[in-house]
């Protein structure tokens, strides 16, 4: 069993990592135009055929009584797996279930944007059905939120795109979806926030409860260093300068409200802080998950009050 459900509060509102496995990737292609002499410093362990791990790390939060996922991982269907290269088994439908969540509770599926490793299981082939027959919604009651322009682009994909934009995770929830124009607020605690770089209508999702707030970065960097460095934009971003300029902006902000920061590629569970270091640089800083213990104590026994804490993640 993978490691998941590791758990954070932002506020009022838990949140859960829940984990897609993890998988190897081309390390030249997520550092760009960045020489290897630098990169290697900083990639950790590389394979013999230069990919470096990337985590696939998806988010489980109860906000308002909506029960909403962020990111939906590689999936699982005939050859997803198989493109990814995942170095370790293990599900996200596995990862909601240990949560005791299951597909049909999901309220609202979120994308940050379509590529491949994002949507996965946004759709699934159904039980017991033949390898080739036709993918179905694996949240059959869930809304999916994503971006107007990320939706069209994927959909019309070119001849660099079409590899990462595959219909079968895009043409089964083509009546499902809620197309975003900009920001959009999802639940009080829960809004959609343009974030283009990555791919033009890539978002982020930003979770905000009393006085505090994080962020889900989506893939506005698939390597913590690239945070922390301006100019290390990865090299599968399709508009880099936008990206450099969208990541300045958002780290800047994050330093200055000591908000959580959160992002998909990250080793389990990718989530912590950015600082700023005396000589004036950012910096990424773990955040530990909190002890479970300390779920079951605060929790406990409170369960039938649950939403009104902002929804917690045991099973009802
Ligand atoms: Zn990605």
């Amino acid at each position: 069993m993978i490691p998941s459900g590791a758990k954070f509060r932002i506020g009022g509102v838990d949140l859960a990592v829940v984990n897609d496995g993890t998988y190897w990737y081309d390390a030249g292609a997520i550092f760009g135009v960045v020489p290897r002499v630098m990169w290697e410093r900083v990639s950790g362990p590389l394979d013999d055929r230069y990919r470096i791990p990337l985590g696939l790390n998806c988010l489980l939060l109860r906000s308002q009584g909506k029960t909403i996922l962020i990111e939906t991982g590689v999936g699982a269907k005939p050859g997803d797996r198989d493109a990814a290269s995942p170095a370790e088994e293990g599900t996200l439908l596995d990862s909601l279930g240990a949560l005791g969540v299951t597909p049909e509770e999901v309220d609202i599926v979120v994308n940050t944007h379509l590529h491949a490793d994002h949507c996965g299981w946004n759709t699934t082939i159904p039980n017991g059905g033949a390898p080739d027959a036709a993918p179905v919604p694996t949240f059959p009651n869930a809304r999916y939120v994503v971006s107007a322009r990320e939706w069209e682009d994927a959909t019309h994909p070119n001849e660099r795109t079409r590899a990462t934009y595959l219909s079968r995770n895009l043409d089964p929830i083509a009546d499902r979806l809620d197309l975003m124009d900009g920001e959009h607020r999802i639940t009080d605690e829960v809004i959609f926030v343009p974030a283009p770089g990555h791919t033009d209508g890539h978002s982020t999702v930003v979770v905000r409860s009393g006085q505090e707030w994080g962020v889900y970065l989506g893939d506005l960097a698939q390597h913590r260093t690239q945070l922390e460095r301006t100019p290390w934009v990865s090299g599968l971003d399709t508009l880099p300068l936008v990206s450099m300029e969208t990541k300045k902006r958002l780290m800047d902000e994050c330093i200055e409200a000591g908000a959580l920061v959160m992002f998909c590629h990250g080793a389990y569970p990718g989530v912590g802080r950015m600082t700023r270091t005396p000589e004036g640089y950012r910096k990424w800083v773990d955040v530990e998950p909190l002890p479970p213990e300390a779920f079951a104590r605060e929790h406990g026994g409170h369960e039938d009050g649950g939403h009104e804490h902002g929804g917690h993640l045991h099973p009802h």
